[in-house]
C-alpha cells in the first residue's frame, strides 16, 4: 500500500498523531526480518509482508475503528539464517527491548492496546518476553497476531506441506501481497529432516516432533523449504484475504473489552 492513510504514525506530524490517540487507543507495530528467503524471495519478504498485513487490516477498520500503525520494525531474530548473504540478525535481547521500548513510548501517548503484527517465527519466543513485560510492568493489554497460525485451517487445506520457509504457502502469500517474485528461479526442496524420523520441517507440528536447536542449513541448501514451484498467487490471495477478515473480527472484539 504505497497510498499516504490517515493511520500510517510515521507518516503524520505530531499534531496529527496527537488528535489520532485522542480518539484510539490501540497501536499496531509490524514486525518482520531481513534474511534468507531462498533463490525466488527477496530478504525483506517477512517485513514486506508485516506492513501489508497491517495496512490491509487497519484501511479496512477506519474510519468506524481508528488504530495508529507504527513504521515497520523491519529486522527480527533470524540468527538460524545467518550462513546466506544479507541476512541481518537482532540479538534476542535487543529484539526485546526494542519491542518494548516502542511499547512503553506508545503508552505515554495514549496506546493501551498494543497489537504485534509479527510475520516471522524466529521472532515469537523473544516477542512473547516482550509483551509480557510491557503487559506487567507498563499495564498494556498486548496481542502478537502470526497470519499463519490464524489461517491454519486454510493453509493447511490451500497448500501442501512442508509448510515452513520460501514455501509453496510463504511464496503464494508474499505474491498477492505484491511482493518481488522471481518466479524462474523458485526451487523445491521437501527438507531434510536434522533428526531421521522425529525433526520435520513444520509451522504446524501435529505429531511429536522433537526440534532440536537448529540451523535453516541443517534442512535446506537453496533456503526453500517446501515446494516454491507450486506457488500461486490467486492461492495466496484466498489467505490473505481470510487472515484480514480473521484479524478484522478480532480487533472489533478487542475495541469492546
Ligand atoms: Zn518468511
Amino acid at each position: 500500500m504505497s497510498d499516504v492513510k490517515p493511520f500510517m504514525l510515521g507518516k503524520l506530524t505530531w499534531q496529527e498523531a496527537k488528535a489520532l490517540f485522542e480518539e484510539t487507543d490501540i497501536a499496531i507495530i509490524p514486525v518482520g526480518s531481513q534474511e534468507q528467503h531462498g533463490p525466488a524471495l527477496p530478504l525483506d519478504n517477512d517485513s514486506f509482508q508485516a506492513q501489508e498485513f497491517a495496512y490491509l487490516v487497519a484501511d479496512k477498520l477506519w474510519p468506524n475503528i481508528k488504530t495508529a500503525v507504527t513504521p515497520l520494525i523491519s529486522y527480527g531474530v533470524s540468527p538460524h539464517h545467518m550462513p546466506f548473504s544479507g541476512t541481518i540478525t537482532l540479538r534476542h535481547e535487543t529484539f526485546i527491548d526494542l519491542i518494548v521500548d516502542v511499547g512503553k513510548s506508545l503508552t505515554k501517548h495514549g496506546a493501551k492496546k498494543l497489537i504485534v503484527m509479527n510475520s516471522h517465527g524466529g521472532n515469537t519466543a523473544a516477542l512473547s518476553i516482550a509483551l509480557r513485560k510491557l503487559h506487567d510492568e507498563e499495564g498494556l493489554w498486548c496481542v502478537g497476531i502470526e497470519w499463519w497460525k490464524i489461517t491454519e485451517d486454510l493453509v493447511k487445506e490451500t497448500f501442501d506441506p512442508p509448510h515452513f520457509h520460501a514455501d509453496e504457502m510463504e511464496t503464494s502469500v508474499a505474491w498477492a501481497l505484491g511482493q518481488r517474485v522471481l518466479e524462474d528461479k523458485r526451487v523445491d526442496e521437501p527438507g531434510r529432516e536434522p533428526v531421521p524420523g522425529f525433526t520435520k520441517a513444520t509451522m504446524f507440528p501435529s505429531q511429536p516432533n522433537i526440534m532440536p536447536v537448529w540451523d535453516t542449513t541443517d534442512f535446506t541448501d537453496s533456503g526453500t523449504i517446501g515446494y516454491a514451484t507450486r506457488a500461486d498467487p490467486k492461492k495466496g490471495q484466498k489467505v490473505v484475504d481470510e487472515a484480514v477478515k480473521r484479524i478484522v473480527s478480532f480487533i472489533e472484539k478487542v475495541v469492546e473489552i
